[in-house]
């Protein structure tokens, strides 16, 4: 059987899979999404440790394509908590009956293009087969944790939590000796709130990161009252930023600027918190100069808060600040002041094994109630590559990908008719906030299939010229920057046997939103319609 059941098929239930649902609704098309959860929401779904919460503040970090859903949603606080987000994602799942057409408790295993029927069989983890014209990735960037090697990783007497995959249930902390794995965002969120609970709480660092205070406070009803009032032009204006978030940027030079006004500026910076530290000055992320005094200027901060200077050393970084994605903490360094809570620094000793008791590290075992990982994700592609695709004559995009991603335009391959990548590598998703690229992304791709169907085209496919030549000039961008000289998730550097490519599009939002215009004004350049 070659027919097709849907006009769409989705995988992945996020904020992005959940805004296709509604659009090829409003569009007459059938669609059904797949989703290995049991509900919607994706990120929020899944990373439900203690202390999880946005670094993009609330009144931003959300839909705005429909204006009863930002007017009528209430955000708590400055960065909303995990439980809040995962109601909004359910609210407006209910709100715009998005349940009906979304298979829950289903893993994508495979979709193969059948080049004689022109569509996409898709396979799912039940055994069962779905076929359809279009096919759409929405299975988000951070989505495939990144579970560590470590020898002995089962074989712990005590609870191992994963915070990607965190319990749907209260973890109780309380008596008990902890260890965390990891300093990234995920890691300084759960600590602080671990350490309040725990007898004892450890953290196993191996690099330090930079983290600024998020300063994170109930919501003041007259901001609210004025971004509500203002949604339009601000969310405009969000568009017309780099990073699609909006705050005050500045695009003067840190190396032309007086030291002491530079200073002046990241103090005010540091006072106001969050993730638009460097946004006061323009080189931050392009001169080294510029770099190392934002960089010297938190180490100071460490060392001011962190009252052991031997472990204020260890938790100051040596690296890029702004390499790695920063952090925005609530209360990470000062944390270390507890007497309960310990660094251990597995930079130059890296843990050895987990034994049934702990974690063995030069040759002795520290023993533990509760480890908890919080490595990260196989960021961008992992996700993709978890399934089995297969486009023309059969290729696989894990082949296309062998030397990284390729795409045109971060939402489509060439060779992989039909197949749209919401955020997908090569546009800027991670480097802003997600929400409005997501709206982007998924926009741009159902006005594509929507000037198709008026066209009466069965397939549009990216040309591998066009995508050969997109892939240049995403990795042109990333070259001027000093984010690709760190290793880091963007480029595939936490995981072990991924090639080293500067993943999302370093160019920024507005550049990266005239492109993809420029290729409908000039009738889908880059693509092949037929
Ligand atoms: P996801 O939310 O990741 O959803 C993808 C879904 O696809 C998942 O539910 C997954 O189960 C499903 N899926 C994947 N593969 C398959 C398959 N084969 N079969 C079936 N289903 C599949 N971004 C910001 O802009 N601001 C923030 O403050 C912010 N905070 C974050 C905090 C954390 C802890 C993390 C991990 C990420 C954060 N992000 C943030 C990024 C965040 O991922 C995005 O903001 C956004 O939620 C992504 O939505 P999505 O729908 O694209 O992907
Ligand atoms: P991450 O930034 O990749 O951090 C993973 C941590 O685990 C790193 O410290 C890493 O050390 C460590 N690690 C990995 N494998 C290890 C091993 N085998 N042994 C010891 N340590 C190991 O991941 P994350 O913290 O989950 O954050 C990922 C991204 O998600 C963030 O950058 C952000 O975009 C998003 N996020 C946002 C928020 C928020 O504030 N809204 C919260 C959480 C996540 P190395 O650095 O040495 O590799």
């Amino acid at each position: 059987m070659d027919h097709e059941d849907f006009d769409v098929i989705v995988v992945g239930a996020g904020f992005a899979g959940m805004y296709l649902l509604h659009r090829f609704r409003q569009m007459g098309m059938t669609a059904r999404a797949f989703e290995t959860g049991s509900d919607v929401g994706g990120t929020w779904y899944w990373n439900r440790y203690p202390g999880a919460r946005v670094d993009v503040e609330s009144m931003q970090y959300s839909y705005q394509f429909d204006e009863e859903l930002q007017q009528e949603w209430e955000w708590s606080e400055r960065y909303s908590p995990q439980p809040e987000i995962l109601r909004y994602a359910q609210h407006v799942a209910d709100r715009f009956d998005l349940r009906r057409d979304i298979q829950f408790n289903t893993r994508v295993v495979a979709a193969h293009f059948d080049d004689q029927a022109v569509n996409w069989k898709i396979t799912t983890d039940d055994g069962k087969q779905t076929r359809s014209r279009f096919f759409v990735l929405a299975v988000g960037c951070l989505s495939s944790f990144n579970k560590p090697d470590i020898p002995g990783l089962d074989d712990f007497s005590g609870n191992s939590y994963f915070t990607g995959q965190w319990p749907h249930t209260p973890v109780d902390f309380s008596g008990q000796n902890v260890a965390v794995i990891g300093t990234g965002s995920t890691a300084m969120q759960s600590s602080v709130e671990i350490a309040k609970q725990a007898k004892s709480l450890t953290v196993f660092q191996r690099t330090p990161n930079f983290s600024i205070p998020a300063h994170n406070r109930p919501q003041d009803p007259e901001y609210v009252a004025y971004f509500k009032a203002n949604y339009p032009e601000l969310r405009a204006k969000a568009k017309t930023v780099y990073g699609g978030l909006l705050d005050d940027f500045d695009e003067r030079l840190a190396v032309e600027t007086p030291r002491e006004e530079v200073e002046a500026v990241l103090e005010a910076r540091w006072k106001k918190g969050g993730l638009t530290f460097l946004g006061g000055f323009a080189d931050m992320l392009y001169d080294h100069r510029a770099n190392i005094i934002a960089a010297d200027f938190v180490r100071d901060k460490i060392r001011s808060i962190v009252e052991d200077p031997e472990t204020a050393e260890l938790l100051c970084p040596t690296n890029i600040i702004g390499g790695k994605r920063l952090c925005v903490d609530s209360g990470y360094y000062k944390m270390f002041n507890l007497p309960h809570v310990q660094l251990v620094d597995i930079a130059g000793t890296p843990i050895e094994r987990i034994t049934p008791e702990g974690i063995l590290r030069g040759g002795e075992v520290l023993k533990f109630d509760s480890i908890v990982y919080a490595t990260g994700f196989d960021a961008i592609t992992g996700s993709y590559l978890r399934i089995d695709i297969r486009g023309r004559n059969g290729r696989a995009l894990k082949d296309h990908w062998e030397g990284g991603p390729r795409t045109y335009i971060g939402m489509a391959v060439a060779g992989f008719p039909n197949m749209f990548t919401v955020t997908g590598p090569g546009s800027p998703s991670v480097l802003t906030n997600m929400l409005p690229s997501i709206e982007m992304s998924v926009e741009w791709m159902t006005e594509a299939i929507d000037t198709m169907r008026r066209k009466q085209k069965r397939v549009i496919e990216a040309t591998p010229q066009a995508e050969a030549d997109w892939v240049a000039h995403v990795n042109d961008v990333a070259k001027g920057s000093l984010r690709s000289t760190v290793k880091s998730w963007y480029n595939g550097g936490n995981i072990g046997d991924k090639p080293s490519v500067f993943m999302p599009y370093i160019g920024g939002l507005p550049a990266y939103v005239r492109k993809c215009d420029e290729v409908v004004e000039n009738d889908y350049r880059g693509f092949e319609l037929l």
